[in-house]
């Protein structure tokens, strides 16, 4: 079972905003199967694209390590949540990134194609600090590598935590951190991303919750307070078909209006991509309504995302 974990920080910050304390607290409808629901819906646990007991090589251009089994707190709607925390270290399911680093090294180098590591979990800023520094030095020194990218939540759960990393961060190039919503962006969480941009480019990836952040106000107020803290919106996940997560699942054709009305009143830059990941670990595509469609080879009607309406348009050469 995947246990209730609560970092102290983010405990408290429920008791100020309550909304919050519904991704962390366990829900007995959290032990329904529905039948569309899988325990591993990206099929993390499945051999088709493992090439070690960490790393995953789904895209060629990328390689996935889970570096970790451990979180600082854990979100209930979690899509790996089968393969992290105690039950998953319990069954065996321990990372050691010393062992697996000699083997790792030699999968990059007679992989050319791969020009970025990812860094995941569990929540990498949660390894040994000088284990993470070793690890994310000897990878920099593979010359066809060009960009290393780390996915955590700890400035969001512990934001107190990243400092411990000051020797692994310079390896890192691009950070993902993990904010579903406004009240999230606390002091801490900027002083933690200020902390991060000396070395790194940070974006944002959230996860769209029913109840939490699904509305048009609530993402929009998160994409502006994102922006503000230095971190671009970049990921708005429609939910995996993980199990006992259906009370988080939002109704598809309204998730992706509610995305949609966000055009016209944000920036574009600061408009999260709608993705979903096709189950079965077959790759992630964009949620998005046609703004436009041909009706010849050289003329499209495009479609307002101020009024709505249509419009004639020609290709001109
Ligand atoms: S921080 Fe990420 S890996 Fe950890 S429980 Fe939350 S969603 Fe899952």
């Amino acid at each position: 079972m995947f246990a209730v974990k609560i970092s102290p920080y983010f405990k408290k910050l429920c008791d100020t905003y309550p909304v919050l304390r519904k991704m962390v607290e366990f829900d007995k409808r959290e032990n329904d199967l529905p039948d569309l629901e899988f325990t591993d819906p990206a099929s993390d646990h499945g051999q088709n694209h493992k090439i070690s007991n960490i790393a995953i090589h789904r895209y060629p251009d990328r390689l996935l390590i889970v570096t970790t089994l451990q979180c600082a707190s854990h979100c209930r709607f979690c899509f790996r949540k089968s393969m992290v925390g105690s039950h998953a270290l319990a069954a065996g399911g321990a990372v050691s990134l010393v062992d697996e680093l000699p083997e790792l090294i030699e999968y990059i180098r007679n992989a050319p194609g791969v020009r970025e590591v990812v860094l995941s979990g569990g929540d990498t800023l949660t390894v040994k600090p000088w284990i993470l520094a070793w690890f994310l030095k000897n990878i920099k020194q593979i010359r066809t590598l060009r960009t290393i990218r780390i996915h955590t939540r700890v400035p969001v759960y512990d934001p107190d935590l990243v400092y411990r990393y000051k020797e692994a961060l310079p390896y890192v190039d691009t950070i993902v951190v993990h904010v579903n919503h406004p009240y999230e962006i606390t002091d801490d969480f900027k002083e933690a991303v200020a902390f991060l941009r000396k070395n790194s480019i940070v974006y944002n990836q959230s996860v769209l919750l029913k109840g939490i952040n699904d509305s048009s106000d609530t993402l929009s107020d998160l994409s502006y307070k994102l922006v503000q803290s230095g971190v671009t919106p970049y990921y708005l996940h429609y939910l995996d078909l993980v199990q006992g997560v259906s009370h988080f699942r939002t109704p598809l054709k309204e998730s992706i209006q509610m995305v949609q009305n966000l055009r016209g009143r944000l920036p574009g830059y600061m408009i999260p991509r709608l993705v979903l990941d096709i189950p079965g670990g077959k790759g992630k595509i964009a949620l998005e309504k046609q703004m436009f469609r041909f009706i010849s080879d050289t003329e499209i009607m495009v479609r307002s995302p101020l009024d709505g309406k249509e419009y004639y348009y020609r290709e001109q050469l």
